[in-house]
């Protein structure tokens, strides 16, 4: 199995030095692969990466919620020209420095999302992504 980052991601970044076998990479470009990305064939489950995330947005692959319930104010990320992703974000990561998104989408208390498709965009990010690499 893998854990996956799901689009409640905003780039913190945070998860990345706690992996002890280095499979969270940042996606590139941002426009198109807006979160962090999970290798599925070498992430080990441990489970480290789970409780760095400030935005909860890390689930093992067969817990990923198909009704999560947002809370008002929470933000999903997806690649520019999503519909209904419009509203940009302008945040700071893990180490103070900017981040700047510019598909967001914000959520109302209670409003259920879908966050399984996340589970194939991770495995397409390392088999497809245009700025993944091993190094
Ligand atoms: S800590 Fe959370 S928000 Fe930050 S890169 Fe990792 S999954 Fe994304
Ligand atoms: S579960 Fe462990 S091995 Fe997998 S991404 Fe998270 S920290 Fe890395």
């Amino acid at each position: 199995m893998t854990h996956v980052i799901t689009s409640l991601c905003l780039r913190d970044g945070g998860c990345v030095t706690v992996c002890p076998v280095e499979c969270i990479v940042p996606g590139k470009p941002t426009d198109e692969w807006p979160l962090f990305y999970i290798d599925p064939d070498t992430c080990i489950d441990c489970g480290a990466c789970v409780p760095e995330c400030p935005w909860e947005a890390i689930f093992p692959e067969d817990e990923v919620p198909a009704a999560f319930k947002g809370k008002d104010g929470q933000r999903l990320s997806m690649p520019v020209g999503t519909a209904g992703f419009d509203v940009a974000y302008d945040g700071t990561n893990h180490d103070g420095e900017a981040v700047h998104l510019d598909a967001t989408k914000v959520l109302k208390a209670g409003e259920v999302v879908d966050l399984t498709p996340a589970i194939q965009t991770n495995k397409d990010y390392f088999s497809k992504g245009p700025g993944y690499s091993a190094a």
